[in-house]
């Protein structure tokens, strides 16, 4: 099937990761279908949604035997272009972006970081969880274009100046784990992850509503 992606909503393709990792187990321990019931209890996803989300597929699930689980892996595997790897930067070798260069991306879907940089002469050279660390001042020489996606975990004053080398390079999207609120032209996609607001608007949450209004 041929899918016309522009016509799947975002809170939708936000989901679809989701799904796939899901699916992913359920194939690997054997099972040919799952019903929407069941992957709304799995994915926390109610499975009115579900079934809106998978009629964008083209997955129509059949009445007492719900959905194909094969058709839908091959199906998110297309979509989610697991077939190819995706290669990454991550610009910022500190805490975090250390514990990011040990993490095993791949364990869950077909990205890699296969070159980080940072300006501290000490991490300059090494490698950090089998990944090697160039000289920020260098970022021209290294990053070639098939690295479309970079991850910032420098300080918020230097992400910025950074970001703008990146587009000029021709960067495609950018996972920026700093406080700063990054120009960028409008195709650039950024996502943003502050993990000391999402840390805090969560204890907000716990403290002023009950889980229920949550909901
Ligand atoms: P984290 O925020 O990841 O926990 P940290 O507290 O260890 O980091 P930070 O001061 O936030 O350290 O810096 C993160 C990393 O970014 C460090 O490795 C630092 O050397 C690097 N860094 C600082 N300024 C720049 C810059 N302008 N360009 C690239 N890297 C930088």
């Amino acid at each position: 099937m041929n899918l016309d992606h522009s016509k799947i909503p975002q809170a939708t393709a936000k989901r679809l990761p989701l799904y796939y990792r899901f699916l992913k187990n359920l194939h690997a321990s054997g099972k040919q279908r799952v019903s929407s019931a069941e992957l709304s209890d799995a994915v926390k996803v109610d499975s009115a949604t579900i079934r809106r989300d998978f009629s964008y597929f083209g997955a129509l699930g059949k009445k007492g035997y719900g959905y194909n689980v094969n058709y839908l892996l091959s199906f998110f595997r297309k979509t989610l272009d697991q077939d190819e790897m995706t290669n990454v930067t991550l610009i910022g070798v500190g805490n975090l972006g250390t514990a990011f260069l040990h993490y095993n991306f791949i364990k869950n879907n077909n990205t890699k970081i296969s070159m980080a940089f940072d300006i501290n002469e000490s991490k300059i050279g090494k490698e950090v969880g089998g990944v090697p660390v160039y000289d920020l001042n260098d970022l021209e020489k290294h990053l070639t274009n098939d690295i479309p996606v970079a991850i910032l975990t420098v300080p918020a004053q230097a992400a910025q100046p950074i970001t703008d080398r990146l587009v000029a390079l021709g960067i495609k999207g950018i996972l920026n784990f700093t406080p700063a609120r990054l120009n960028v032209p409008e195709h650039i996609r950024i996502h943003h992850i502050d993990l000391a607001v999402e840390l805090q608007s969560l204890v907000y949450f716990l403290k002023h509503y009950s889980m229920t209004e949550e909901k």
